[in-house]
């Protein structure tokens, strides 16, 4: 072809890339031509070329609306670091500084402007447009427009004003969180009927789903998966309560780790300061509880863990969702047990919410709680609970990896529930498993439990083994948990066919959590001594650069490009605008020092990442 397509060049000159992924040269092509579109892929997926390249393409400048001031500071600045002319407007800046912007905007020297719903709305704003040349309209987390869904926001109801005021221009929107009634919302609101329309479904298949009971010592098996596989790299360990997040957060300290704290009890300041360095500082840690996560875009979390159960799928989806966001492999990692589903259930029964609530709480969690208990691929249950379908088991999750075996576990169980019943229906799981155990103890005596008959029937499995199985009882709904809080715990109807050898109970047998949880990440590339040190010299590379500028790391190069060059070793300027990532204006401003980088591994073997990288801030 004599005549290259305008936007796969700039996909190969500005963003370094060789190919459009399938949905984005459709998209593309059709926003190009003037068409509308509506974009509902999942996280990582590479949504933002979808409006970035039409904007360059076509003659004006694309107007992008983001609901989340904080982050249009770093999409600007990451499209600056490519060379594209982009700058925002919004309430941070200084009149002086929104007067240039304006400016830039008339006199056409822009091709990308991010602005605020509520700033678009000024009237000031919108005649500024009037008399603009505009390539297109992005909405981007189109999904606030609807009142269904999870982030509604009152100011994007009004951007119905886009098509009236500016029939002419192309609107796309984007989303990676739309249930039915959402999108149609965002397609009435956003007069998007006949869009064109592109839909990923939910799947994220670099994310791996890792799930472990907790033998007790949930922390040390946390600081073995962080050390073992993700030493000097960004992740969020997510807890239940501020407590056990300061505890967390220091103990991690205390390890050698950079870990920070993030809860609603800290100061509006601390908490700022915080997720700041998270996002700015390589390979921090933030422990947290949920209140940390909303309009976080870090595209480089290398793991999210759990020491505790979410209530809901849907809250698993979204916190793990956090990690991979730039496509490369990630970690979702819970560590849960015995406690976890009692404490769930007892918060649930004892709460006064209406009984349709409650209702609706409990298959929640009951879906939940299946789903740590699945012997099957984590991955296709998961999409199918959101309605997707995965053809083949995914390979990517640890069910695939080490596929859990199962027992016939019908006469423990029954000793179990016989053991309830006898001694009452009162007692938590410590007492029965003593009574299991026959250990002799002053209650036992008091009670005359000792002279039961399932007194000292369980020798022949540990403690631990009956909490397993005690847990699987209750996550399969067998046993409840009292509402006072005690943990007592009592049979439900469901426990009947079981007792009555009605029907064959089939469990997970237990898996050491140090090997369901082991292995290093596939794909990640870093295999032997010289490629680690590589590794650790190009990130070291990347890290001196960014804080010479005072942004974060991954504006520099993603982690994806960085392991391109671990891969390729590209010795020659060309061979470096080969890689993924590098485009024309950072092969200019940091070519240079990475291939320097990379002679120095080549000429010593391993070689040592101080020589070559003097400013960097090695450990
Ligand atoms: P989303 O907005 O859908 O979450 P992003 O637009 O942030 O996704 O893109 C996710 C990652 O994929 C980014 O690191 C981006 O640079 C990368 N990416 C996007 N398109 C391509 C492509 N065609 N080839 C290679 N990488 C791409
Ligand atoms: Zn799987």
């Amino acid at each position: 072809m004599d005549q290259p397509d305008p936007a796969l060049h700039l996909l190969r000159t500005v963003f370094g890339y060789q190919e459009f992924r399938a949905h984005q040269r459709d998209v593309i092509a059709h926003i190009v031509d003037g068409g509308d579109a509506l974009v509902l892929m999942p996280t990582g997926s590479g949504k933002s070329l979808c409006y970035q390249i039409p904007s360059m393409v076509r003659p004006g400048v694309g107007i992008v609306v983001s609901p989340l001031i904080a982050l249009m500071h770093d999409q600007v600045t990451a499209l600056q670091q490519l060379g594209v002319r982009a700058a925002f407007l919004n309430s941070t800046l200084t009149p002086e500084e929104a007067r240039a912007v304006e400016d830039r905007l008339l006199s056409g020297d822009l091709d990308l402007l991010y602005v605020a719903p509520e700033r678009l709305m000024l009237p000031r704003t919108l005649n500024l447009l009037a008399r603009s040349q505009i390539a297109l309209f992005a909405i981007d987390e189109a999904h606030c427009v609807s009142q269904w869904g999870h982030d509604f926001r009152p100011e994007y109801i009004q951007l119905s004003v886009l098509h009236e005021r500016f029939a002419d221009v192309p609107r796309v929107a984007l989303t990676a969180t739309a249930d039915g009634p959402t999108r149609r919302d965002i397609v009435e609101r956003l007069a998007l009927v006949g869009a064109h329309m592109v839909e990923g479904g939910f799947d994220r298949p670099n994310i791996r789903y890792r799930i472990a009971e907790n033998p007790g010592n949930a922390r040390d098996h946390l600081l073995r998966f962080i050390r073992g596989e993700h030493d000097g790299e960004a992740g969020i360990v997510y807890c239940l309560s501020r407590k056990r997040v300061d505890e967390i957060a220091a103990w991690l300290n205390t390890q050698a780790l950079t870990a920070l704290p993030y809860h609603a009890g800290m100061s509006a300041d601390q908490r700022r300061h915080n997720q700041e360095r998270f996002l700015r500082e390589d390979g921090v840690i933030i422990v947290a509880t949920i209140a940390f996560g909303m309009g976080i875009d870090k595209p480089d979390v290398r793991f999210v863990a759990h020491l505790n159960l979410p209530r809901s799928l849907e809250a698993y989806y979204q916190e793990t969702g956090r990690a991979g966001r730039d496509g490369q492999p990630a970690d979702a990692w819970l560590m849960y047990g015995l406690q976890d589903v009692i404490t769930l259930r007892q918060m649930q029964e004892a709460s006064d919410a209406a009984e349709t609530q409650k209702r609706i709480e409990r298959h929640k969690l009951e879906a939940m709680l299946g789903f740590c208990e699945l012997t099957t691929c984590r991955r296709q249950a998961l999409l199918h609970y959101f309605g997707d379908h995965l053809e083949q088991p995914c390979g990517n999750c640890d069910t695939c990896i080490e596929p859990p075996q199962t027992w016939d576990a019908t006469v423990d169980a029954q000793k179990a529930l016989s053991c309830v019943h006898r001694t009452g229906q009162r007692f938590g799981v410590n007492y029965l498993i003593d009574v299991l155990l026959g250990k002799e103890n002053e209650r036992a005596g008091n009670f005359g439990h000792d002279r039961l008959s399932t007194w000292g029937i369980g020798t022949h499995l540990s403690a631990t083994e009956w909490r397993n199985l005690y847990r699987q009882l209750i996550a399969h709904g067998l046993l409840a948990v009292d509402v006072e809080g005690h943990g007592g715990l009592r049979l439900t109807e469901a426990s009947r066919p079981v007792l009555r050898s009605e029907h064959r109970l089939m469990l997970r047998k237990m898996i050491r959590p140090a090997k369901a949880m082991r292995g290093k990440r596939d794909g990640s590339g870093v295999v032997d001594a010289a490629d680690e040190t590589l590794w650790q010299a190009l990130r070291a590379c990347r890290k001196s650069l960014a804080d010479a500028q005072g942004i974060p790391a991954y504006m520099i190069f993603h982690d994806a490009t960085l392991m391109d060059m671990l891969q390729r070793r590209p010795l020659t300027r060309d061979q470096m605008a080969d890689i993924s990532g590098v485009g024309a204006r950072k092969l200019e401003a940091y070519g240079e020092p990475f291939l320097a980088v990379i002679h120095a591994g080549a000429d010593t073997g391993v070689s040592s990442p101080r020589a070559v990288v003097e400013s960097a801030d090695w450990p």
